[in-house]
């Protein structure tokens, strides 16, 4: 029973070794800028998951862009049009969640931005980041590919769950497969072990294996 519990936690630790290595692996590899889908509006009342910061005007529309791997929500909350601030060019406050994982989002970053309204051009400048890598340890000019700290949950659990099970199975295929290759080379019974000196054809005393109208 003990022994149980430990090899199920041992392959949940394994599993979401794997699941960050996954999401990480989509941050690298998924298409990011004009490779993305393009942004779609999230119904109208969804509400914006995270904290709005004090003092920031409410966000009045939720996009999404995802693509395998990866969720990119963002919002923006405009400025009143007759405040010192937009006549300073300020648009509005933007927030930004960056979600990776498969199969389920399992890590996040979140973003911060002003956006700026000079005429026919829209700028937004990043004024903070939070649940990711600094900056420079990212080798991408990208915006998009950052790396993500922060676990999601309960994504980042089934994701964990899920890789254990996978890796588990794949250790129980390997090892009855090997099993049955040393049992071969050493002329024993494939099914038992038992020590057949290599005469596979008349099958096996001890368990029947190979015997008329046994199985393998
Ligand atoms: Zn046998």
């Amino acid at each position: 029973m003990k022994r149980q519990l430990f090899t199920i936690l041992l392959f949940v630790l394994l599993g979401a070794v794997l699941n960050v290595a996954v999401a990480v692996a989509c941050v690298m590899w998924t298409p990011s800028g004009s490779g993305l889908p393009p942004y779609k509006d999230l119904p109208a009342g969804s509400q914006w998951p995270k904290r709005v910061p004090s003092g920031w005007p409410a966000p009045t529309q939720i996009t999404i862009r995802t693509s395998f791997g990866q969720s990119l929500v963002g919002t923006l909350g405009p400025v009143d049009p007759d405040s010192a601030e937009a006549k300073n060019g300020v648009a509005g406050y933007g927030q930004s969640l960056f979600q990776w994982g498969w199969p389920f989002r399992s890590m996040e970053s979140e973003g911060r931005t002003t956006s700026r309204n000079w005429g026919p051009r829209f700028s937004s400048e990043w004024i903070a980041d939070a649940g990711t890598v600094p900056r420079w340890m990212v080798p991408f000019e990208n915006q998009y590919r950052r790396i993500p700290l922060r676990p999601i949950l309960p994504g980042f659990l089934i994701n964990s769950v899920f890789f254990g099970a996978v890796l588990w199975l794949s250790s129980r295929i390997m090892h009855r497969y090997s099993r049955r290759e040393i049992r071969r080379r050493r002329g024993h019974c494939l099914k038992c072990g038992y020590d057949l000196r290599g005469a596979f054809e008349r099958g096996c005393p001890e368990c029947g294996w190979n015997r008329e109208g046994a199985t393998t």
